[in-house]
């Protein structure tokens, strides 16, 4: 009854980014738009010097810490540019002159990251199943990093491809810096085995405009001091992120998502329902006698991006029109690789998947 109900007013989301929000967030963010905490003014209107903003930094950087049990030895940083903004600002940072950084590459996503930082200094590829269409990701449990690389980047998991990684590298020294813009806060992940970890918020913990950096405090002292104040990440660790002015009702609505994070139960809870709303979905892929097909190879398919193919693409634009007739929307594929794309980030509530599942059975029933 309740997801009908929810129907008539909010669709199933299955955007990829910016995507789904809860309820309950957008419901409290509506009146706060107007005045925030009996100031008379909206926090979009105040400050960025003022005492609730720079509490509400504090929190989210806390907030965050604590879910991700970073909570010694890490600062979580926010700025503008997207994740995209960090595949410059990461070699810039810390791919110094005569130095090559490691990228593992497991997706679009990744490859971008190593374009830009050809821009900056010398890269090598550690791994690559681009050849195989990126079908799986690397295996890097026994990778071999030469000990003067600068860092060694992986996208933990591949929005557009729809994989993710299971195991990560052991890199020994060498810092091990993570894009997991569409993963982060979805499952458990020992982070502290990361140096560096950033993420848009689009996907998991807000809406776009902001980005969360979580680096190791050892690793800001050996940031580059030749760069301009505004792209080091110890001018955002020094002055809490407020250096400049950042977006900051967008940061209050990711205090707000972090909240509502740890209102789930935390980490565990919110993996396990995840895992529960993509084994709907790959089970009903598995189970439709090769009508739907899954992109990705079985182990290395991702909680977070469902893609799959149909016969034909002509049935998969068929499959799109019909869904959102039925109030399914952000289904269609990234446009580099086509088929069918379900992003079921946190924030998308199990009933929105067992809809889809539904809806999928009978699709194929019709076709
Ligand atoms: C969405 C996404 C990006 C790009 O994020 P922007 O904030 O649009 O720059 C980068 N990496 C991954 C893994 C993503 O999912």
């Amino acid at each position: 009854m309740k997801a009908k109900e929810t129907l008539h007013t909010r669709l199933y989301n299955f955007n990829p980014g910016p995507a789904a929000l809860p309820l309950s967030v957008l419901e409290e963010v509506k009146h706060t738009t107007v005045e925030y905490g009996g100031r008379g003014i909206s926090l979009m209107e105040m400050s960025h010097r003022s005492k609730p903003v720079e509490a509400l930094v504090h929190t989210a950087e806390q907030q965050l810490l604590e879910q991700m049990e970073l909570a010694s030895g890490y600062r979580a940083l926010f700025m503008g540019g997207g994740a995209s903004m960090q595949f410059a600002m990461l070699p810039l940072n810390l791919l110094t002159k005569g130095a090559a950084a490691d990228y593992i590459l497991s997706g679009s996503f990744s490859e971008k990251a190593e374009q830009e930082a050809r821009y900056i200094g010398q890269t090598r590829i550690a791994a690559s199943t681009k050849a195989s269409n990126w079908q799986q990701v690397p295996d890097v449990r026994d990778i071999s990093i030469p000990a003067d690389s600068a860092y060694v980047h992986i996208t933990t998991n591949n929005t557009i491809e729809g994989s993710r990684f299971n195991a990560f590298p052991r890199t020994g020294d060498v810092p091990l810096i993570a894009d997991m813009t569409s993963d982060l806060l979805s499952r458990r992940i020992d982070y502290r085995q990361f140096d560096m970890i950033y993420a848009g918020a689009q996907k998991n913990i807000g809406p776009a405009g902001i980005t969360a950096v979580i680096i190791r405090e050892e690793l800001l002292a050996r940031c580059s001091q030749q760069i301009p104040l505004i792209w080091r990440y110890e001018t955002y660790a020094s002055n809490d992120s407020l250096y400049n002015t950042p977006p900051v009702h967008t940061l209050y609505v990711l205090e707000r998502m972090l909240q509502w994070t740890k209102q789930q139960g935390g980490i565990d809870q919110i993996e396990e329902r995840n895992r529960a709303k993509a084994a709907l979905l790959y089970a009903m892929i598995d189970g439709s006698d090769g009508f739907y097909k899954g992109m990705i190879d079985a182990e290395h398919r991702s909680d977070m991006n469902v893609t799959w193919r149909l016969p034909s693409e002509e049935l998969e634009r068929q499959f799109v029109l019909e869904a959102e007739q039925r109030g399914f929307i952000g289904l269609a594929g990234h446009r580099s690789v086509g088929g069918l794309r379900a992003s079921v980030y946190n924030a998308v509530p199990v009933a929105a998947c067992e809809a889809l599942a539904d809806f999928m059975r009978e699709f194929m029933n019709k076709h």
